[in-house]
């Protein structure tokens, strides 16, 4: 989203306090656990690299949350844990679907399609106001702040990458911080796919939906790619103006950089996006400008079930949505960003699809309803998903 809440040093934001301290959870974590060969996902392609995390020793990891990764591991624990009489898929199939929150990801069905979003970090920070209802005073955000329970000067950010599973194809929505962001606690997309199952060498696409340095940080570790086996995609005119003389000579000329470091030397790998275009099957791409100049929202479809990933199109789930035309100061063209807001969740509105944002309040799902007044309410998603296409 912005640039202030966006760099993993947090400069700018004085008061920010990152999530947990993790980074020795993460060392440890990693030292306590093995990988092998996924063998129940489903993908029968040959070479799939798909790995399935496995504990070592007694008691599993603990993650950042405290919470212990024997809670969600892989199959032959899962059978060892099963009552006597049930056989140990049925247990996996029963844990599976009863999506339950776990450490920092959460999976769910859509059609045929397997879709998990990883929450790659939060940030505690002063606000929303003024970096939100930047035209508008603090007493009115604060008033709009306690209707919804909610603290007045004070609020919390999570930044949740999107991988969605198709019959062939394994594709990442943005990369998070990477290991610029761990030591201030962010970063943790690659550590929690492999929490949930996922190598990032099985990724076969990776969409930048925008190229701000939250969702493109995480590209690169160590100068090498992240995700070594994956094509990339990112909106046409977001590539263009990032690498243009304006984006290099302008105020955002920082950011700039992080795209000619990170973006640019993938470009041989990929595709520049249009109106409408195709990702993937059942993913089209659609502009939604405002946010960045060439901002992209992301429609999937599945066997009939459908849902939108609208990245940054808006950044906290009661100041953008409830109040859409309010002015966010780090929307690069503010009209433009209202516009497409409105103009994105009343389609979502009318629907009553689901969509996932970048920014929402982990796992990052729910639904908009539309207002009286011409806002949104934001209703996360409980267990509907989870129970699409049962017969009542
Ligand atoms: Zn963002």
């Amino acid at each position: 989203m912005l640039a202030g809440f966006l760099t993993p040093s947090g400069k700018g934001l004085p008061s920010a306090k990152p999530e947990r301290a993790a980074a020795g959870h993460a060392d440890g974590a990693r030292r306590r656990v093995a990988f092998g060969r996924c063998g129940d996902h489903g993908c029968r392609a040959a070479g799939c690299a798909r790995l399935l995390r496995v504990p070592l020793g007694r008691g599993g990891a603990t993650d950042a949350t405290g919470m212990r990764g024997e809670t969600f591991t892989g199959p032959a624990r899962r059978s060892a844990k099963a009552p006597k009489g049930l056989p140990g898929a049925a247990v996996q199939r029963s844990i599976e679907k009863a999506n339950i929150m776990t450490p920092g990801w959460q999976r769910f069905a859509l059609g045929d399609a397997r879709i998990t979003t990883i929450l790659d970090g939060t940030r505690h920070a002063d606000g929303p106001h003024p970096t939100f209802g930047k035209d508008r005073s603090q007493e009115e955000m604060a008033a709009l702040m306690r209707a919804n329970f909610l603290p007045e000067t004070r609020f919390v950010n999570g930044f949740t990458p999107t991988l969605i599973e198709l019959a062939n194809e394994l594709v990442l929505f943005d990369t998070g911080f990477g290991e610029s962001g761990t030591a201030n606690g962010y970063g943790k997309l690659v550590e929690r796919m492999a929490a949930a199952g996922t190598a990032p060498e099985a990724v076969t696409l990776v969409v930048l939906t925008h190229l701000h340095p939250d969702h493109i940080l995480g590209l690169m570790t160590g100068g090498q790619p992240t995700f070594p086996n994956a094509r990339y995609a990112t909106g046409a005119a977001e590539f263009e103006w990032w690498t243009s003389q304006e984006a290099r000579t302008g105020a955002r000329a920082e950011m700039a950089k992080t795209v000619e470091s990170l973006v640019v030397p993938l470009r041989d790998r990929m595709t520049l996006l249009r109106d409408g275009d195709g990702v993937a099957p059942g993913i089209t791409a659609l502009d939604a400008p405002g946010h960045t100049p060439g901002h992209m929202v992301f429609e999937v479809e599945s066997a009939g079930q459908r849902l939108m990933l609208t990245a940054d199109t808006a950044n906290h789930f009661v100041a953008s949505l409830q109040k859409p035309d309010w002015v966010v100061g780090f929307d690069m063209d503010p009209q433009k960003a209202i516009e497409t807001r409105k103009r994105v969740f009343d389609r979502i509105a009318a629907e009553r699809i689901p969509f996932i944002g970048y920014h929402m309040p982990f796992p990052a799902i729910g639904y908009a309803e539309k207002l009286p007044d011409g806002g949104y309410r934001f209703v996360p998603v409980s267990y509907q998903l989870a129970i699409a296409g049962e017969k009542g």
